[in-house]
């Protein structure tokens, strides 16, 4: 017999107790955080739907591996056990550890790119899209249309569309194009995969004009996953080598250890090309720390390198993105609009469809984000046009075509009861909705301006 429902690779030996609220103290709360998500007292929160970042439960042998950090100021044994699984895992050559991934982009930013630089990509992240930027590059979208449009059901909307990365080639020339960026998943998209198919032909492509492929490898686990459930001649194959078969495909990688990676802080930056990497490693050492910590305790790494283990086994795997699905799908057939097909660290739910009242100026994935608060406790992002800020050079929104709002799941940390109270709570917002209102930008920090910005609820 086989079983086909999905269930956790693991059993429950510690919980952490979660303060009920009352809507009266969530309309406090929620006022108080200028209707901004992001600054709500995590204590005030019931199902923490903000982030999958940081916010994994680590397993038994993590918390045992915490006991082994050596905190030595160089040489920590924890540091030689990362490498250890960056190398066999990922198959990179050198490691560069940091606080977290933009510490990594960051650093590789600064060795890389040059002032006029073009960096294609495979639609923006933000701090990753920031940080090229700060370096004198210019972030292009090459990410393929399908992407845009959230009712498209094609399985792998994380592919590069090649024509788009040629006409760059064409406009500016491969030598002011030092790398494409390449995110797997890709966030932004809504948690959607990059085929194995469209990865060899960008190496192909790319090769042949000599540019380099750098890899934002945050969620290269769940893109793995998909690849065997979806991609023909993967079926057989175990996540793992799926995942190092991404990874070879590409010559250097900045990681978020704080996604797939199942710990609450670390990052690092990855590279097969030595020159790069001894640049790095010497950049490291000004604003991260030492090139055998990089801003990490001994303890952090050691999580780390145990995590980056769990992260590749296929029950692990299955499980997580299970999940996720699970919620996706029971949406899906209650008639909420989200994006199809449902992504692999959350579910994104289309705040433009939701609110089709609201213009874009009124913040409609913003406002909808409060909403899900006010109703039952459970917080969650908005990815539209807050998160898309302005235009470098005019100084207007950036309106993105997609206005999402993210319900975003932890790894290992809810169960499926918590995934029915969300979907209640959706459907039921849903039938109200036309009693949901826009709001206004009262304060407006310079940089990634969704982390801090207030609103007020129009009138
Ligand atoms: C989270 C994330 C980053 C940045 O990593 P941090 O650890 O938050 O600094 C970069 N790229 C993608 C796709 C991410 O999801």
């Amino acid at each position: 017999m086989k079983i086909k429902s999905w269930a956790e690779p693991y059993k429950i030996k510690m919980v952490e107790l979660l303060k009920m609220t009352s809507p009266e103290e969530r309309k406090a709360a929620i006022g108080k955080a200028g209707y901004n998500t992001f600054l709500l007292k995590s204590e005030d929160v019931y199902i923490d739907l903000l982030t999958d970042s940081g916010t994994s439960a680590m397993s038994d042998r993590q918390w045992a591996g915490m006991m082994f950090g050596d905190e030595a100021y160089a040489g920590s044994r924890n540091y030689y056990k990362l490498e250890e699984a960056v190398q066999s895992i990922y198959g990179y050559k050198y490691l560069v550890p940091t606080h977290q991934g933009r510490g990594a982009e960051h650093l590789l930013s600064q060795v890389m790119i040059k002032k006029g630089d073009i960096i294609p990509g495979n639609m923006y992240f933000t701090t990753t899209r920031l940080h090229q930027e700060l370096a004198g590059g210019t972030f292009r979208d090459v990410i393929i249309d399908e992407a845009h449009d959230p009712d498209c059901e094609f399985p792998f909307k994380g592919n590069v569309d090649l024509n788009k990365l040629e006409d760059l080639v064409r406009e500016f020339g491969a030598e002011r194009i030092p790398y494409v960026s390449i995110a797997t998943t890709v966030n932004m998209a809504g948690g959607q995969p990059v085929s194995m198919e469209n990865l060899k032909a960008l190496r192909a492509f790319t090769n042949k004009h000599g540019i380099k492929i750098i890899h934002d490898m945050t969620r290269v686990a769940e893109n793995a996953w998909m690849i065997k459930q979806l991609e023909k001649g993967y079926k057989n194959k175990t996540t793992a080598e799926i995942v190092r078969e991404i990874c070879d495909l590409t010559d250097g990688a900045t990681m978020s250890a704080k996604k797939d990676a199942l710990v609450n802080i670390g990052g690092f930056l990855a590279l097969n090309d030595y020159d790069v990497f001894e640049e790095a490693r010497n950049l490291v050492v000004v604003y991260e720390g030492l090139h055998t910590y990089g801003g990490l305790a001994g303890r952090d790494m050691e999580a780390m390198a145990i995590g980056i283990r769990e992260s590749v086994s296929d029950d692990h795997i299955h499980a997580r993105v299970g999940q996720v699905h699970y919620l996706g799908n029971l949406l899906k057939k209650a008639g909420i609009p989200i994006v199809k097909p449902v992504g692999t660290h959350g579910v994104f739910i289309d705040a433009k469809a939701f609110l089709p009242h609201l213009s874009q100026d009124e913040f409609p994935a913003q406002s909808l984000a409060a909403e899900l608060y006010l109703a039952s406790g459970i917080r969650t992002m908005e990815r539209g046009v807050v998160s898309a800020g302005r235009n470098k050079k005019t100084g207007a929104h950036n309106y993105p075509k997609l206005e999402l709002v993210r319900l975003t799941i932890p790894r290992r940390v809810y169960t499926q009861a918590h995934m029915d109270v969300v979907t209640e709570t959706v459907v039921e917002l849903h039938k109200q909705r036309e009693q949901i209102t826009g709001l206004e930008m009262v304060y407006e920090p310079r940089y990634l301006r969704f982390f801090q910005a207030r609103f007020k609820k129009k009138e």
